[in-house]
């Protein structure tokens, strides 16, 4: 029987770019002990008192269907958070709780996008990006950034894609790249989305994140709150990665829909997955300081290793979880050195082809594993590099 192409086609036909990751999944399983530096996952797990909030909130007898949109209580604390963060007024009508970020990907993308339309996505990108905007049946168009410029998109560059484009997708701060977007970057896409009348889908899963500057949310610019659909998650802020909780925040009406479209999909997040999540955003900053620590540790680390060597260079590590590392000066492409660092060294890095064409000859390090295992891995790499470099 056949199946629609929305759905065979999601992949678009080519590889998902996670051979690496899956090679080293068969060596463990194997047996063989691997550095793994690859997913977006961290090394500490969601904190006992928040299992704690889950497993009362269930007990309780929070275990039937929730309200859809989400209960009342956590759509009005994520806006609280919006507000007190970006100053823009924010109402639990403008809140949809979805089950994690990837959930919020598809429904923001399904309210703007009709069957066939172009959904522009900045590459380098987060893995399932393009994958995203197919299965809703759009067209997915890449703009491509440089390693030049830090990756960070500029105006000519989303100017000269737009046309006939419905939305833009962006990511700060960034995965797979590292980058905090800057305000003339921001203020260049909130020009681009203006002018070209395009929807801006604002990814902030790892809006705790940031080492350099500031997280601006894009909602906040002139004349973007209108048509910005900003996504978060509780995945990156607060370790609850397997607890798929998250939100859409936008225009009241987007959200009015997007419920009939949760009603229609998901019917909602469990109800003591979200009880513990209102327990964890009651908990404040502080906890998600606590979560994101240690990578603000590793990146010191990574700094640190890297320093005095030219041939692996790290891009600017603004925020998130990783680093990117431009590796060109091995001649290989990225693809061929975490294969090869895999074989020699039992290491497992992303190549940055993984996530598009303008992360080639690059490599995405995960700062997910306990700090002495990540600096002797690391150092490990850069002399796998300099072994590689052409005599
Ligand atoms: N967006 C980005 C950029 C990510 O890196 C991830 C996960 O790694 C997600 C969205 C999805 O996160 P979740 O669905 O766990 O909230």
């Amino acid at each position: 029987m056949e199946l629609s192409t929305r759905i065979t086609n999601i992949t678009g036909g080519g590889s998902d770019g996670w051979g690496v990751f899956y090679r080293a999944r068969r060596m463990i399983r194997e047996g063989i002990k691997v550095t793994e530096l690859t997913i977006g996952e961290h090394d500490i797990r969601t904190h006992p008192d928040i299992l704690g909030a889950m497993h009362a909130a269930a007990v309780a007898g929070h275990t039937g269907y929730a309200e859809v949109p989400g209960i009342l209580s956590l759509r009005e604390a994520v806006a609280a958070r919006i507000t007190e963060r970006t100053g823009v007024v924010t109402k639990a009508a403008n809140i949809l709780i979805t089950p994690g970020g990837q959930a919020g990907l598809f429904a923001a993308h399904n309210a703007v996008c009709n069957q066939g339309d172009t959904a522009l996505f900045i590459d380098p990108y987060y893995a399932t990006y393009p994958g995203t905007i197919r299965a809703v049946g759009a067209e997915a168009r890449a703009i491509v950034t440089s390693p030049d410029t830090a990756f960070q998109p500029t105006y000519e560059a989303i100017a000269a894609q737009a046309t006939g484009a419905k939305s833009l997708l962006i990511n700060t701060p960034n995965n797979p790249t590292g980058a905090v977007y800057s305000t003339e970057t921001l203020n260049a896409i909130a020009r681009a989305c203006k002018e070209h009348d395009l929807w801006l889908i604002s990814d902030e899963v790892y809006d705790t994140q940031v080492w350099d500057g500031a997280h601006i949310s894009p909602r906040t610019l002139p004349g973007m709150t209108e048509r910005t659909l900003v996504v978060g998650s509780m995945s990156k802020s607060h370790a609850m990665t397997g607890s798929r909780v998250g939100w859409i925040c936008g225009p009241e009406e987007a959200i009015t829909h997007l419920i009939t479209l949760a009603t229609h999909t998901t019917y909602g997040v469990a109800g003591y997955i979200q009880d513990a999540a209102e327990f964890a955003l009651g908990q404040g900053q502080q906890v998600e300081e606590a979560v994101a620590a240690p990578f603000l540790r590793r990146r010191a680390l990574t700094l640190d290793v890297l320093k005095g060597q030219n041939v692996v260079r790290p891009l600017p590590i603004q925020g998130a979880m990783y680093a990117m590392l431009d590796i060109r000066a091995t001649g290989l492409s990225g693809e061929d050195f975490a294969n090869g660092l895999l074989d020699a060294h039992h290491i497992a890095v992303m190549p940055g082809e993984s996530f598009g064409s303008a992360a080639a000859g690059h490599i995405r390090v995960a700062m997910t594993v306990d700090d002495a295992d990540y600096v002797a891995a690391l150092q490990q790499l850069v002399a796998f590099a300099q072994s590689h470099v052409p005599k």
